[in-house]
């Protein structure tokens, strides 16, 4: 069965996802990455994603869709996945359950639950590992990645996302309001709900909890 991870941006998905992928032997498909992957070729379409993405503003439907098609065509035989950021809008949930339909996938929504005053204080604080892509919040103050990758440290710069600024985030933060939230209600039957307030460890240890009962 794949999972459809919802959250306001900060709210986790990211980093918690990645957990729950790791337990339960799914592949993530991140939205947001794959775009930013796009963005940076060299081809009008690229430049096109870049500007919107670096505004706050969502990529147009199509676009998302072909990247989705093309990730589903590629996937080997029994595998299941992790949806991150995706749909954003109801147009885009429509799309995506027909694509799901189609392929005879099997889906629960899984929502990671924070108030906007917590995503504004993450979004303004956090900081991205510029090679791995690890999220460091506030509190960490070193100026390297600390990840393991393969068993070695990755040491990569730690940076600020090019739209984790004041302006961006709110661009951001309205559109989970006005476009992704109606998406959201489509799937309010079945949710799995975790709070996302906490700490990660906190966090992943309630989700692991919900998801045990159903992976
Ligand atoms: P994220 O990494 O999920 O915060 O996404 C970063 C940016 O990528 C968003 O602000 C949008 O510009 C774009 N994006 C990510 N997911 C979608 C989606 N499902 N539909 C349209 N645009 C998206």
């Amino acid at each position: 069965m794949d999972l459809i991870l919802f959250g306001m941006q900060g709210a986790g998905k990211g980093t918690i996802g990645k957990a729950i992928a790791e337990k339960y032997n799914l592949q993530i498909f991140e939205t947001g990455g794959a775009l930013r992957a796009l963005s940076q070729e060299d081809s009008e379409l690229a430049r096109k994603v870049k500007s919107i993405i670096e505004v706050g503003h969502l990529v147009p439907n199509d676009v998302v869709m072909e990247i989705v098609e093309n990730f589903l065509s590629k996937l080997p035989q029994g595998t299941n996945i992790l949806f991150d950021g995706i749909p954003r809008k109801v147009e885009q949930a429509e799309s995506l359950n027909a694509l799901l339909k189609k392929n005879g996938r099997a889906y629960r929504a899984v929502l990671l639950d924070i108030s906007e005053e917590t995503a504004l204080k993450r979004l303004t604080t956090r900081r991205i590992c510029k090679v791995c892509k690890t999220i460091y919040p506030a509190d960490f103050t070193g100026e390297k990645c600390t990840a393991l990758i393969n068993g070695a440290t990755c040491n990569g710069e730690l940076i600020t996302r090019s739209d984790d600024n004041p302006e961006a985030i709110l661009t951001r933060l309205k559109a989970f309001r006005d476009e992704t939230l109606p998406a959201m209600e489509l799937y309010k039957d079945g949710m799995i709900k975790i709070n996302g307030e906490a700490n990660i460890e906190e966090v992943e240890k309630l989700a692991f909890e919900e998801l045990d009962k159903i992976l």
